[in-house]
């Protein structure tokens, strides 16, 4: 009999008002249920948002070193529980738990980072052209924020959310990706162990699709901040617009590396690989583009397609595989109708191209890591998020042009560059249309500390995590005293 799994809402655990459920499943493992979890309804996230509501005034009347302690203590717990916290996320998101381990890990820098930064000034003293006159700046929580998440980071994507949200004041209402919900309710569980006055933090698992609108169009609801697809984060972004709501998009991404006559071969092939195919491919910085410039071509092919073809494949609880389950039978679709288009395309398969064949897969979401070459650069499978693990390499004539396609799809998440030449360094610095850019380093794998965020279709521009954070969670009120008067 499968484990049920409530909402969390108040401080109190509770049932969706339908009754209904979903479930769960391990994608290395269809057969592993992991639970039953809440199917809620529009009514229930009201609920949720109205205790977040009936909080605030008392959360933003409680001192930011206050509101930065629980932040505090709840890393010393996650730290207490980090290898329960990465078995669970391996075991619901198919990651690799190598990975996993190291994604709690970050989600307890972010704690930290914002828990300390419950202590830091948050407005300034200017000079007023008027001696009587104090003049300073203060920044202001927004109210109750919305937060809606995917699968793929199911603990630190959250939590680089709520920690600046609930450090800079504001109330919480999270709506977890429907294939993560328990790690959802492991979050919910942290708050709860470190007494996080009730309402401040509420969980509400279900669809999407079902309560999506009731969390953006809900009156009491000030922002939104939304991690997901390019799709999604568009109707969200007009539904926020429409009622004058503050929105936070990250989405999706077709992220580029290019690779220069003069590189260091071997590294450049070995980060590439990585990049595209850690975790199944399955992060929004994934490497999913290699233009390769000039008669490297060849040497540099063969090195990725032997590398990828060393990849093992197999389930995240094995910490040998790097090929690990992809999230769903959807998304293994998915993957495989975008392989077949990119061949109908023109594309010829040099590693891999369907799904593993054996017992060991036959239970799970397993897709080969595949390698494609001969397509155009406007090919569908060149410019559209396959979020799988499949690489497009496509050749460059020179450095300039490699850059031109690098920019020529409507993405602009994280880009890099493989050169030992400065100039060539700079130029792709300075003209690369993405948010992260890596030089000889991996397009996946971000620091907590500093702003993390896409340009044009990627992004709605606000940046997250780092000193950037406060941005969207706050807003700023300018405040003259006359001192003459009073
Ligand atoms: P998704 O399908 O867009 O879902 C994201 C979240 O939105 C889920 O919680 C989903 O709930 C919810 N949702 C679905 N329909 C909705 C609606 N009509 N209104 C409001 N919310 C709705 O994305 P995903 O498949 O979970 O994640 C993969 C995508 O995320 C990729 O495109 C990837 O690039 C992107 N991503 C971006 C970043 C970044 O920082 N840029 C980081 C990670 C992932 P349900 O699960 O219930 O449908």
């Amino acid at each position: 009999m499968a484990e049920r799994y409530q909402n969390y809402v108040n401080g109190v655990w509770n049932d969706a008002s339908s009754g209904d459920v979903s479930t769960s499943t391990n994608p290395a493992d269809y057969s592993d249920l992991i639970g039953e979890f809440q199917a809620s309804s529009k009514a229930d996230v009201d609920t949720a948002i109205t205790a977040a509501h009936d909080v605030k005034e008392s959360w933003r009347r409680t001192s930011s070193l206050a509101r930065g302690g629980y932040l505090l203590k709840a890393a010393s717990y996650l730290e207490a529980n980090l290898e329960e916290y990465a078995q669970a996320v391996t075991r619901e998101s198919g990651k690799a738990i190598l990975e996993s381990r190291g994604e709690v890990g970050r989600a307890i820098a972010l704690l930290q980072y914002y828990g300390v930064e419950g202590s830091n000034p948050v407005g300034s003293v200017v000079p007023s052209v008027n001696p009587a006159i104090l003049l300073y700046t203060n920044r202001m929580p927004l109210g109750v924020v919305s937060l809606i998440t995917p699968w793929n980071f199911p603990i630190a994507i959250p939590i680089w959310k709520m920690a600046p949200a609930l450090v800079y004041g504001n109330t919480i209402v999270l709506k977890p990706a429907s294939a993560t919900p328990h790690v959802a309710t492991l979050i919910a569980r942290m708050w709860e162990a470190v007494d996080l006055p009730a309402g401040v933090f509420n969980l509400v698992t279900g669809s999407g699709a079902a309560v999506g609108d009731e969390l953006i169009t809900n009156s009491k609801v000030a922002a939104i901040s939304f991690t997901g697809s390019t799709r999604i984060g568009m109707n969200i972004a007009s539904q926020a617009a429409q009622r004058g709501k503050r929105y936070q998009l990250e989405m999706g991404g077709k992220n580029p590396v290019i690779v220069l006559p003069d590189a260091d071969l071997e590294q450049a092939a070995e980060i590439t690989v990585s990049g595209a195919m850690k975790y199944s491919g399955q992060k929004c910085t994934a490497t999913s583009r290699a233009i390769v410039v000039g008669n490297i071509m060849e040497e540099f092919t063969n090195m990725v397609v032997e590398k990828t073809n060393a990849l093992k494949i197999g389930p995240g609880s094995d910490p040998d595989s790097i090929i690990v389950p992809v999230i769903d039978q959807a998304s293994k679709d998915n993957i495989t109708s975008m392989i077949a288009r990119g061949v109908a395309d023109g594309g010829s398969v040099l590693a891999g191209g369907g799904v593993p064949s054996g017992s060991d897969y036959g239970n799970g979401t397993f897709v080969q890591p595949t390698v494609i070459n001969n397509v155009a650069v406007d090919a569908y499978v060149a410019c559209e998020e396959i979020f799988g693990p499949v690489l497009s390499i496509l050749p460059a004539g020179d450095a300039e042009d490699a850059l031109n396609i690098a920019n020529s799809v409507e993405y602009g998440l994280s880009a890099g560059i493989f050169t030992r030449d400065l100039n060539s360094v700079l130029d792709f610095a300075d003209r690369i249309e993405s948010g992260v850019v890596k030089i000889n380093g991996e397009t996946a794998g971000l620091e907590p500390q500093v702003p993390f965020g896409g340009m044009k279709a990627s992004s709605s521009g606000d940046r997250e995590q780092g000193k950037a954070a406060i941005e969207f969670f706050t807003q700023t009120k300018t405040i003259y005293v006359d001192r003459s008067a009073t």
